[in-house]
């Protein structure tokens, strides 16, 4: 296993965004977990929502008195190959994990498991599935407290992929999940907890930007600003579902010919479905030029995707399935209303009519974003409202008081069990 390095984050800096209620409470967890000893694990510090979190969760808690290390396990190809499949089975993908395979993801854990020997962490967080069964190789007597963070959706796993899984999972004092939808085995998970992720509101694709600067950077797109402008920013994937969104803005180019659309999507070099599917979406489009198609190849990165959810008059995210959605809560900090697809993570963050829409056709998407484009001042409140909604649910300092708000009550049940036995 490897320590991982993480840049110095100050929490004077956040204290004046995040919401009093969060400050106030994480000033009395901190105090109460002041002598404890946190490790995360997880299998890579770059790339991938995981690392992206942890980056500002492990220096952020460190900057407000919290002992935390970060240690990422080592792996060769062989497990990468076997843990992407695990990774998809467990998801719901058709395949099976084979003997060979659970024999060399078995190995892998064993081997990082030597560094795990010498340790004194009072929490170990261990993140997806990769390292699940690190547990197994424990310490005797070992009073650690085990958590696993489950980032994936595991309602409908391959069944003998959850059943390898579980047998590591159930030993842990407790699992997180994203959300209840996420979880397969409700009922006989140890502690089950429920985290949503949260985005950093000082990151490169959330600081606020300057109107005047949002503007240059997205007319450098062919963005005309003095018109109006939906986007959606998202990877070109069908269930994301990029040929709705035209079809929404088509209904509503009839109503409003000065709006623009903009698909703002990131594109993964080794996924040639996405590229198909940006093919797709570049043929529908057609020679439509108040249609903009970007991706980094255009130069698109955190600073262009922040610009183009500052500037749009509307943003959607008309997913047909979805993970969480981090779009829509970094949508919101932006102060923009999104309309969303009823499904997934959108569900937790789009307060229907109050920050945004829920919506389950193109028509109806079209029919709230011309709702939106012709009220100016009902989107500003929507956007406001949104904003409000992230800064009390899905700030990274929520997240990380809702991990020391767990640690907390792990304790305090040990204590009670403890004061039992006596
Ligand atoms: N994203 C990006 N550039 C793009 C498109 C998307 O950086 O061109 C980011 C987006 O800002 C968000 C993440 O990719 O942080 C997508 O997360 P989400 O949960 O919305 O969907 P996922 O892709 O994980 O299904």
């Amino acid at each position: 296993m490897e320590p991982v390095k993480t840049l110095e984050k100050r929490y004077v800096d956040y204290e004046e965004i995040i919401d009093i209620d969060t400050k106030l409470q994480l000033d009395y967890y901190v105090k109460r977990i002041q002598d404890k000893k946190i490790a995360m694990v997880n299998t890579t510090s770059f790339g991938g929502g995981v690392a992206e979190i942890l980056h500002s969760l492990v220096p952020l808690s460190r900057d407000l008195g919290i002992r935390i290390d970060w240690w990422k396990i080592k792996g060769a190809k062989e497990f990468y190959a076997v843990t992407k499949a695990f990774h998809n089975c467990l998801q719901g993908e058709e395949g099976t994990f084979s003997p060979e395979a659970k024999k060399i993801y078995l190995e892998y854990n064993e081997m990082n498991a030597a560094t795990i020997k010498d340790w004194d962490y009072d929490f170990i967080v261990v993140h997806d599935p990769q390292p699940a069964a690190l547990i197994n190789f424990r310490r005797d007597n070992d009073t650690t407290k085990w958590i696993w963070r489950c980032h994936i959706d595991t309602s409908t796993p391959d069944p003998e992929s959850w059943r390898f899984l579980y047998q590591y999972i159930k030993h842990y004092d407790a699992c997180i999940f994203t959300m209840p939808d996420f979880v397969k085995e409700y009922e006989s998970l140890p502690n089950l907890t429920f985290f949503t992720p949260t985005i950093d509101p000082l990151s490169p694709k959330n600081i606020p930007l300057e109107k005047e600067e949002a503007q240059t950077i997205t007319s450098r797109f062919g963005v005309d600003i003095n018109r109006p402008l939906i986007s959606q920013v998202s990877r070109f994937d069908p269930w994301k579902d990029p040929l709705g969104v035209i079809d929404v803005y088509k209904i509503v180019k009839k109503e409003f010919p000065s709006v623009q659309l903009a698909l703002v999507g990131s594109m993964a070099t080794d996924d040639p479905e996405g590229w198909d599917y940006l093919y797709r979406t570049l043929r529908k489009a057609g020679e439509d030029y108040d249609i903009k198609i970007v991706t980094e190849v255009n130069g698109i990165s955190n600073l262009e995707v922040n610009a183009f959810q500052t500037i749009s008059n509307v943003l959607i995210q008309k997913s047909i399935r979805e993970g969480f959605g981090l779009t829509v809560a970094e949508g919101f900090w932006k102060e923009t209303p999104v309309i969303g697809g009823n499904i997934g993570g959108i569900k937790y963050q789009i307060d229907d009519g109050v920050n945004g829409y829920l919506v389950e056709t193109v028509e109806e998407c079209a029919e709230k974003v011309l709702k939106l484009l012709r009220n100016p001042t009902l989107a500003e409140e929507m956007g406001k409202a949104g904003k409000e909604k992230v800064r009390k649910n899905f700030l990274i300092t929520t997240n990380i008081l809702n991990y020391l708000k767990l640690f907390d009550k792990l304790i305090e049940k040990e204590s009670s069990l403890l004061s039992r036995i006596k």
